[in-house]
């Protein structure tokens, strides 16, 4: 049997597939079903020999864009399906071999993250349904962080509403916190010891890792809460909303929409919620660009310095993630924001990264902490944790 995973990222239209074999150097067969649903739906992916592909789906839902996906995999079967799951409430610590209880779980947790864990619950359901036999694991993106203590994950609110309702701090995106401080374990002479990673993507989060092990993360409840996004607003004053709702009468879906959807890099700039859009338009003198490539990279540095309060010892700050690994400008002025913790940043290194590489940017050895640049990476990431899960069984 091979020993290749099927990593599935089913969002509500759309689904991320990659197939990986035990050998990381092994090529990957990946790619993209998307607008699911709608007579635009189809199937975009790359070939083993590096070709891309697409395929119309027209009106196709998960169940037969999957079926799609299988067909595309070049005869090679997987031997299990590790899926991503937004939401694991305080249930799941670690990746779970799905079954009717998984399930459930999953279900319960679904108040929690309405927009996420009944997509990826759908195609958990479409797999079980076209491959019954193949094993399925779920790798939750909140279990890296269910280590934190409750200092730095309980709010300050009554007791009772994390007694009875779950509400506390959850942390987001812990597969890629978790595989760059791992990765950086392996690269670093520091090793094991305390990192600030930061995953700028379209979603946005910094973390403190202490011996492999998340100490505090700035994402909350919810995706919302912490640094600036692309379209989201993180830290907001929590009277907002009621200012809001008095002062413009605004409904609760409302405000959502505006905190998730039209703030952010998009709403302060009035332009766009993409990086290298804001910083070519920064460049030419667009006040907007400006701004908010400025509030995005400051939030980014007093979140990195607020979660340092979590490490007993800082070794270095690792970025990650779309802007994280490709966005010299944005490394430099979080590093110029944060003169206290002498870092010794080379600017020729850090201008001369390219897309996809992975190392040190720092002028010289020397004590101070190290500033590293890793490309994430989560699906890797996850069928590590789908052969470990099934291993352990
Ligand atoms: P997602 O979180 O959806 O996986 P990515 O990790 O791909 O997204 O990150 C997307 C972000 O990365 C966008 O804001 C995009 O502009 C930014 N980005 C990608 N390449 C560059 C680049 N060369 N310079 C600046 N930003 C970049």
């Amino acid at each position: 049997m091979s020993s290749a995973v099927l990593v599935i990222n089913c969002g509500s239209s759309s689904i991320k597939y990659a197939l990986i074999e035990a050998d990381p150097e092994a090529p990957r067969l990946a790619g993209l079903a998307e607008r699911l649903g709608s007579p635009e739906a189809r199937l975009k992916g790359e070939n083993s020999r590096g070709e891309s592909f697409t395929l119309p789906l027209s009106g196709a839902d998960h169940t037969q864009a999957l079926q799609a996906i299988f067909e595309r995999l070049e005869g090679r079967e997987p031997s299990a399906v590790g899926h991503r799951i937004v939401h694991g409430g305080e249930h799941f610590t670690q990746a779970a071999q799905i079954d009717d209880t998984v399930i459930e779980a999953i279900k319960e947790t679904a108040a929690l993250a309405p927009l996420h864990n009944p997509a990826n619950l759908e195609g958990v359901l479409a797999t079980r349904q076209i491959f019954p036999a193949l094993p399925q694991v779920a790798v939750f993106d909140t279990a890296f962080h269910q280590t934190l203590a409750p200092r730095a994950y309980r709010y300050a609110l009554p007791q009772a509403l994390y007694r009875d309702h779950a509400i506390r701090r959850y942390g987001f995106h812990g597969t890629s916190h978790a595989y760059v401080s791992q990765r950086v374990a392996q690269l670093s002479e520091r090793g094991n010891g305390g990192w600030l990673t930061a995953h700028l993507g379209n979603g946005c989060s910094t973390c403190a890792v202490w011996q492999g092990r998340s100490q505090d993360t700035s994402m909350g409840l919810t995706p919302l809460e912490g640094v600036v996004m692309g379209t989201r607003s993180g830290d907001v004053d929590p009277g907002l909303h009621a200012h809001l709702a008095r002062q413009l009468d605004w409904s609760l879906d409302r405000i959502d929409t505006l905190l998730n959807k039209e703030s952010g890099l998009l709403g302060l700039s009035g332009l766009s919620n993409d990086m290298r859009e804001l910083e070519q338009a920064a460049g030419k003198g667009h006040e907007g660009a400006q701004l908010a490539v400025e509030v995005f990279c400051y939030r980014i540095a007093k979140s990195l310095a607020a979660l340092s309060c979590a490490l007993p010892q800082l070794d270095g700050v690792i970025f990650t993630g779309g802007i994280g690994e490709n966005s010299a400008f944005v490394r430099q002025r979080v590093i110029e924001l944060l003169p206290h913790f002498a870092f010794s940043l080379a600017p020729e290194r850090n201008t001369a990264t390219i897309r996809g590489a992975e190392g040190k940017l720092d002028r010289h050895e020397h004590d101070g902490p190290q500033v590293w640049v890793i490309p994430t990476d989560e699906e890797g990431r996850i069928a590590m944790e789908t052969r470990h899960c099934l291993e352990a069984l």
